[in-house]
């Protein structure tokens, strides 16, 4: 049985903008981004919004259903009561194209900044061997459909554009630590963690984790460990002795 909701929808560019108020009818097992689709096709025809699968997989549907990070495409309607009024807003941490859309570029500007996975010179094809157990380490963070929702959360950007240039924020942490735990790859990336991708700015308050749509657990499997690596080389004496003599 449908029913009569109520939606409050943020309508504007990146010179103003507002909450506008819609009533929408909603169909048993219906998700939000089939509302904001149904908004666009019977009263707002202009409503942008940036979606791709409907299947949870492309990471292009973000945006804070009642202030909470989510993917349109995966926020149920059956998780509000009908007489609740459903507030749809673009992800705050970055800045707004027009309304349900944000300029995500940060990100990949991030992406770029982390050297890409370094094998030892010479490794030749069918050289390239690792354990079972390396392998399914980084399985867990291969699942990422960069979203960017734990970007979204993360409260060092969240509220502190000032700290967007020298943090790289969850999700490239966790790529960081990725390659550190590959036992082929080679790069320094314990002090650049620190110096260049802000690993000391994160206080591990697992938003980030909470958020993820993948349950990846970017905060104990990558960014404590990550943390822990950085803190071996830079406090142990032994460890650090070892990284002097053996360099990893
Ligand atoms: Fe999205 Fe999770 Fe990847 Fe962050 S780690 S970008 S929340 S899938």
């Amino acid at each position: 049985m449908g029913y009569d909701a109520k939606f409050r929808i943020w309508r504007g560019d990146t010179d103003a903008g507002g909450l506008e108020d819609y009533t929408v009818v909603v169909n048993e097992g219906e998700v939000v981004l089939d509302i904001i689709h149904r908004l666009q096709a019977t009263q707002a025809p202009d409503l942008a919004v940036r979606w791709n699968c409907k299947a949870g997989k492309c990471g292009s549907c973000s945006a804070e259903v009642n202030g909470r990070p989510k993917l349109l495409c995966m926020t149920r309607m059956s998780t509000f009561t009908e007489d609740e009024v459903v507030t749809v807003t673009p992800m705050r941490t970055f800045p707004v194209i027009r309304d349900l859309v944000t300029d995500v570029s940060f990100n990949y500007a991030k992406a770029r900044e982390i050297q890409s996975f370094t094998p030892p010179e010479g490794l030749g094809p069918g050289e390239y061997r690792m354990k079972q157990v390396d392998v399914q380490r980084s399985q867990e963070f291969r699942k990422c459909i960069e979203c960017f929702l734990c970007q979204d959360t993360c409260h060092v950007v969240r509220d502190h554009e000032e700290n967007k240039q020298n943090f790289a924020g969850p999700r490239f942490l966790m790529r960081v630590a990725e390659l550190d735990m590959h036992p082929l790859d080679v790069a320094e990336r314990r002090d650049t963690a620190r110096t260049e991708h802000g690993l000391g700015l994160c206080n591990i308050t697992k938003c980030c984790t909470d958020v993820c749509p993948e349950q990846i657990k970017i905060t104990d499997n990558a960014l404590i460990p990550m943390k822990e690596r950085v803190a071996d080389r830079h406090y142990d004496p032994l460890v650090w002795l070892g990284n002097k003599l053996f360099r990893r």
